[in-house]
């Protein structure tokens, strides 16, 4: 099958620059490898996306996906396994999936990120037994009860105000430092609310027969250690870029592994362009929509359509 440019991923850049792409002129298809989204999807409340003084990430999510399928076909659940340069000369790519093989011009990157694990005993055992990324998918369980999030950014803080929104009994906050990297606006929120943090902690093991029931912390500065009893732990610690498919094109990308893009959305490899969580930045979903329209527009160049800037 032909197209002329593949946008791989279909969070909010990937939304985006279908928009944008089909709109240029280009014959564009999306494929994901879930139902899309991305980590957008599964924030519990969106409160700075222009026109949305506060919408569920969800929601968002879904009205975007609503507006790019108006344009073009989005695969989901069509994981791409491999992307191949035909050859120098601007012959395009061979995107393979896991259901079909397809040829393009252009390739755009909106592969974004995924969580980063903790890395501790009990963690992988006991995930989906009271271990989660994701207290807007799994927070419902823990109504009445204790919780733990672990981290101190804006995700660890949002989350932590939202399970005591839903009504957990008790959440606490588990930070590694002794301040919140977490906007000022978001801690003053978690503290009227009650919310527990606990400063320079960090989680050695995650303990319980079956399911979770404590975690065992160690204090950084005296190295003490307790044990705090939870029903469950909501890991929060941020997010690794995606770039599995960067590498494999050899892409380049820097120290944390983030595609290094130009300020228009081009990657290092002719033909290939990045836009959203997956090159470093703001990350977030104002500037992903901004960077997948401009990554679109500036794919045209690969297929002989070129957008007049
Ligand atoms: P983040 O800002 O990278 O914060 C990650 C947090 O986890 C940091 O507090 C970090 O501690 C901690 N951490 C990292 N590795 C750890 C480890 N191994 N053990 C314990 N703690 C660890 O990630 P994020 O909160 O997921 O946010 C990602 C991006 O999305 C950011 O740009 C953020 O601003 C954005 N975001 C924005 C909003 C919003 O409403 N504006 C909401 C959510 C997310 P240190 O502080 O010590 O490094």
């Amino acid at each position: 099958m032909n197209y002329e440019l593949a946008i791989i991923g279909a969070g909010p850049a990937g939304y985006s620059a279908a928009i944008y792409a089909v709109r240029a002129g280009i014959k564009t298809i999306v494929f994901d490898k879930g139902i899309g989204g991305g980590l957008a999807a599964i924030s519990p409340n969106i409160e700075n996306y222009p026109g949305f003084e506060s919408i569920p990430g969800m929601e968002l999510a879904e009205k975007m996906k609503q507006h790019a399928s108006k344009y073009t076909v989005i695969n989901f659940s069509e994981e791409v396994k491999n992307i191949t340069k035909i050859d120098d000369d601007g012959d395009g790519f061979i995107v393979e999936t896991i259901n079909d093989s397809y040829n393009v011009k252009a390739v755009l990157l909106c592969t974004g990120t995924e969580y980063r694990k903790l890395n501790v005993p009990g963690e992988a055992e006991l995930t989906g037994r009271g271990v989660s990324y994701c207290a807007t998918c799994d927070g419902f369980f823990f109504k009445g009860k204790k919780v733990a999030v672990i981290g101190g950014g804006n995700t660890a803080v949002v989350e932590a105000i939202y399970l005591k929104q839903i009504g957990c009994k008790e959440v606490n906050l588990i930070h590694r430092r002794d301040q919140l990297r977490a906007e000022k606006a978001y801690e003053v929120e978690a503290r009227e609310k009650k919310i527990k943090i606990h400063f320079n902690k960090v989680v050695e093991k995650i303990m319980g027969s079956g399911k979770v029931e404590s975690l065992l912390l160690k204090d950084t500065k005296t190295g003490e250690k307790t044990e705090l009893n939870v029903d469950g732990v909501f890991i929060s610690i941020g997010e690794v870029p995606q770039n599995n498919l960067a590498k494999k094109l050899g892409v380049k990308l820097d120290e944390n592994g983030y595609i290094v893009v130009d300020r228009e959305g081009r990657t290092n490899v002719n033909g290939v362009y990045a836009a959203g969580d997956i090159t470093d930045g703001l990350r977030q979903v104002v500037t992903a929509c901004a960077e997948g329209a401009i990554a679109a527009l500036t794919s045209t160049e690969a297929v002989g359509k070129k957008y007049p800037y």
